[in-house]
């Protein structure tokens, strides 16, 4: 096992990250930018290093300045959480040469999954079902617009490179394609980097639903259930559940077990979702992340598995010591993500926490870094808490989502928890009917 590890981020994961590494018997080093000296992670753990200033490309993505922590503080392995450089093959690979272990897949996985288009052409491959769409990147409108025609429209265009829900563009009809393809191809140049676009048939009503993956690199991967996460905001999850309320236990078990069975082929490494959108019975591959995600809590709920301990263990060479039927499920987890954001107009909402109050009792978890008197900065994204709430029911759950919600104060800062206040009173929510876009409507039509 590992002495000493360093986390490169932020917030409340790299909170959860020293978490694991604590219960390990692991030594933490910090890295934090100088907006974040007072940082939770930073008194949180053994040892922190300065990287650098506020901005995230001067911070948390040099490379260089966290290769140099690694070696003044003697880490010998790095864990990346989510967000910065957890999906950057060269950061992996740049560690790799320094003789420091990247907690994550090697570096050829996630070069492969980074790439969209090459990741629907991997997952096909190992037998996974993928969205309809062109077979590669789409350049000459000529080619879109057979492409199109042949899938049928309303078709999607998206960028090979794409993350965050950013350089996504709808066409309903052969008129709308020149536009969308130009506007999409920009967008993803300025977000990117990298302007190379592609086709998907646009799904109507489809929800989110992904599988989480564990494999040892060594041929052993089971998959630990799915999640639901189709309630989302400009193509962001806002709130997580599992089980889904769409799937039955036959139908986890055969995409869960597709998913795995192509994890075990690719000798896939560490915790990874393989993202689907699911729609009359059938499941489309979008996407695979090769890192922890978001809402990773709502499957330990279920399964009793810490994730970041099984991530740091398999990195450090242990194989996987269960086999899929060990793998059992039990109760309904529900994650709400807590944004410093106002809560109609989706604001940030930076500035000084002035008071927090955390709810708790049975069945609640929090994961946070805030703290009262804590200032939070304007350079990084809103997300200051994940309120993960179980029950042995979906009902027990939601009613004790809806008493846990109606504790939780934070004062100072406006925040997303009025939002989920309302969603957890809504009948189609209570009912478990809703698909992607069911929350941009129903704020459309409840501002
Ligand atoms: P990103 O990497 O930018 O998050 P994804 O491919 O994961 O992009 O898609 C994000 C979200 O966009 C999905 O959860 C879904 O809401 C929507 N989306 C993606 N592909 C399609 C599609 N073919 N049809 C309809 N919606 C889609």
């Amino acid at each position: 096992m590992f002495d000493k590890v360093l986390i490169a981020n932020r917030g409340e994961i790299a909170l959860r990250v020293m978490r694991a590494c604590r219960e390990l018997g692991i030594h933490t080093v910090a890295v934090h930018s100088t907006a974040d000296e007072e940082a939770m992670h930073v008194r949180l753990a053994d040892e922190s290093v300065c990287i650098g200033p506020p901005p995230a490309r001067d911070s948390y993505l040099n490379i260089p300045a966290i290769v140099a922590a690694c070696e003044i503080t003697g880490a010998e392995a790095v864990h990346p959480g989510y967000g910065f450089l957890s999906e950057n093959a060269r950061f992996a690979e740049i560690l790799e040469e320094h003789k420091i272990k990247f907690i994550g897949p090697s570096s050829a996985h996630i070069r492969t999954m980074g790439d969209k288009i090459e990741a629907k052409r991997t997952a096909k491959e190992l037998g996974i079902p993928v969205v309809p769409g062109s077979e590669g990147g789409v350049s000459e409108i000529s080619e879109a617009r057979r492409v199109a025609k042949d899938i049928g429209y309303p078709v999607l265009i998206k960028a090979t490179a794409g993350g965050g829900g950013r350089g996504m563009k709808v066409a309903r009809s052969e008129a709308e394609l020149e536009n969308a393809i130009q506007t999409a191809q920009t967008e993803a140049k300025a977000a990117f980097g990298n302007g190379d676009v592609y086709l998907e048939k646009y799904l109507e009503k489809p929800r989110h639903i992904e599988i989480q993956v564990l494999g040892d690199g060594q041929g052993r991967a089971v998959h630990l259930g799915e999640r639901d996460c189709s309630l989302q905001r400009r193509h962001q999850k806002v709130w997580e559940e599992a089980h889904s309320p769409a799937l039955n236990a036959a139908q986890r078990e055969q995409i869960g077990g597709r998913v795995a069975k192509a994890m075990q082929k690719l000798s896939y490494e560490g915790v990874g979702t393989v993202e689907f959108l699911y729609e009359n019975g059938e499941f489309y591959f979008i996407e695979m992340n090769t890192r922890l995600q978001v809402e990773h809590p709502v499957t330990e709920m279920l399964t009793g598995l810490d994730l970041v301990q099984e991530q740091i263990r398999i990195a450090a060479g242990a194989s996987l010591k269960y086999e899929q039927d060990d793998i059992t499920f039990s109760g309904h987890a529900i994650e709400c993500r807590i944004n410093a954001e106002n809560p109609t107009t989706f604001a940030p909402s930076p500035g000084r926490v002035e008071n927090v109050h955390v709810p708790g009792g049975l069945g609640v978890r929090i994961d946070s870094a805030l703290y009262a008197g804590y200032r939070i900065p304007p350079y990084y994204d809103s997300l200051i808490g994940k309120l993960i709430v179980f029950g042995k029911s979906r009902t027990e759950c939601l009613m004790r989502l809806r008493r846990v919600l109606s504790e939780y104060v934070i004062e100072g800062v406006e925040t997303t928890i009025p939002l989920f206040q309302r969603l957890v009173s809504e009948p189609d929510i209570i009912d478990g009917h809703y698909d992607i876009h069911w929350l941009e409507k129903y704020l459309a039509k409840n501002p």
